[in-house]
Formats: structure tokens, sequence, C-alpha cells
């Protein structure tokens, strides 16, 4: 089936629900020019950098951490909302969609002007000094770091490196977000599920929880996903697509 067709039966399902929640992943901000972890250009095939991306890594090199860190950094901060984000934005003013539960550590869906936004991996957007807990904004050092001036972002109280507020390897989910994500996971009927290959876990955990709640599943992703026998409708294709084809067929 072409994905128009397809897309006429998420928009069906779209305007039947009276409860949605988004579940997005790194697909949605590759048009935004920021490479997923497992596809072409991104960091899961090199596991030098991947070391650096725990909390173990960070410790043991903070300027390492930055080095590693650096494309993605660049990328996130040239990087505008795509309309995907847009689509979710609409979605809210709608009334129907409830909250968006992301995977991303790009802030893209609150610059997109999303408001119920639940962080599961935190953001690089907003950091906190490792020692005195300061909380910093990030954008002035990351274009710093991008000019080739800084290596290392400091505390300007105790000089401590300053660690973006990003989940990393070895560290917990933020329990806010997650308690959040789920209680939203539990009250939808139905669940859109964006660009994620949803093999991280437990974020891949709220598929589960809705559709055991009586949900239906939409899945927009370029690759298949474990879950997509259990999707009422699942499109293989380009978020960008799939979004200028429905944008236009939201109705406030
Ligand atoms: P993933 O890399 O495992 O999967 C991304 C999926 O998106 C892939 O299956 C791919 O087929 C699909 N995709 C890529 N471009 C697409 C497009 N244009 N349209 C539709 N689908 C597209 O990503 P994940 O499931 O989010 O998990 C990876 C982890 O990496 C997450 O924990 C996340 O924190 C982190 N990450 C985040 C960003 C970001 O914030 N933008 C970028 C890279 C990695």
């Amino acid at each position: 089936m072409d994905m128009e067709r397809q897309s006429e039966q998420a928009i069906a399902l779209i305007r039947e629900a009276k409860n949605i929640v988004a579940l997005t992943g790194a697909g949605i901000s590759t048009e935004a020019g920021i490479p997923d972890f497992r596809g072409p250009g991104g960091l899961w095939g090199d596991v030098e950098k991947l070391n650096f991306l725990s909390l173990s890594g960070f410790r043991r090199s903070p300027e390492g951490f930055y080095r590693a860190s650096s494309d993605l950094i660049n990328a996130i901060s040239r990087a505008e909302p795509t309309s995907a984000h847009r689509l979710l934005v609409r979605l809210e003013e709608t009334g129907k969609l409830k909250a968006v539960a992301t995977q991303n550590i790009d802030g893209l869906h609150t610059t997109a002007g999303s408001r119920v936004v639940h962080e599961l991996h935190g953001t690089y957007r907003t950091g906190r000094c490792t020692q005195c807990a300061k909380a910093y904004e990030m954008a002035g050092f990351y274009a710093e770091i991008g000019a080739g001036r800084l290596t290392l972002p400091l505390c300007s109280v105790c000089a401590a490196p300053i660690k973006p507020d990003i989940v990393l390897f070895e560290e917990n989910l933020p329990e806010e977000a997650w308690i959040k994500s789920v209680a939203a996971a539990e009250a939808c009927d139905l669940m859109l599920i964006f660009g994620s290959s949803l093999v991280v876990y437990p974020a891949a955990e709220l598929p589960m929880i809705a559709i055991a709640a009586g949900a239906k599943l939409v899945i927009v992703n370029m690759d298949r996903t474990g879950h997509d026998s259990l999707a009422a409708v699942t499109i293989h294709g380009k978020l960008g697509d799939f979004a200028n084809l429905t944008l236009p067929l939201i109705n406030h």
C-alpha cells in the first residue's frame, strides 16, 4: 500500500481518538540534520566514542566526552524543527494530543512549540555543574566548542566540569519524565510512534503499556521495528513525507 493510503488510515485513527500520546526517537530529527545512532553516520559503530558517552567515561575524561559528542552537539546547535515536530504541535493545539514522550536529547519538540514534553533521556540544551549542581544554558558553551575556542565547559562558581542534562549509559532515566510517560501511556487511546527503532528500554515498554490499556498504535519509521505486528497502522517511510501529507488534514 502506498504512503498516501496508509496516511489516510492513520488520519482516520487520529480523528477517532480522544487522547493521543506520541513516542518519538532519533528518526524524527534526522531530516533536521541530526544523525540517528543506528543509521548512516550514526554513533553506534564507533565503540571508542560510545565509551565516552557513559557516566564512567564522562568521569574518566570530561574533555573526551565533549570531543566524542562534538558532531552531535554541532548538529543539535544548528537544527530547526521538522514538519513532523510541527505535526505534533498542531495535534496538541487540537486538544487531542496530551503528551510527547521523547527519547531525543535535542530539545526540538520544545523549540517547535510542544508544551507537554517528557524528555526520557534528558536534554543537551541545559547542563549542571558536576560538583555544586549550578544549572546552565549550554548554547553559549556549544558555540565556543564549535568555534574551537573551548574544550570543556567549567562551572563559574567551583570550576568543576559541567555535564549536559542527558542520560548517559549507566545512568537512570529522570524519574518524573518516566512516571509521567507511563501515566500518559496508560491513559491514551492512540499512541503515535515516530522515528524510533524501539530497541532502547525502558522507553520501548511504553507501546506495550498503551496496548495493555486498550490503545491502538500507529508507527511511522523508515525501518521495521519489533513492535510493527502490534500496530493498527505501520508506515515505512520518511516522517517528513508523512507529515507533509497529514499536516493539512489536521483541523483545529
Ligand atoms: P534509533 O537510532 O535506534 O532509531 C531511529 C529510527 O528512526 C531508525 O529505525 C530509522 O529507520 C528511523 N528513521 C531515521 N530517519 C527517519 C526518517 N526521516 N523518517 C522516519 N524514520 C526515520 O533511535 P532511537 O530509537 O531514538 O534510540 C536511540 C537513542 O539515541 C535514544 O536513546 C536517543 O536518546 C539517542 N539519540 C538521540 C538523537 C536526537 O536527540 N536527535 C540522535 C541520536 C541518538
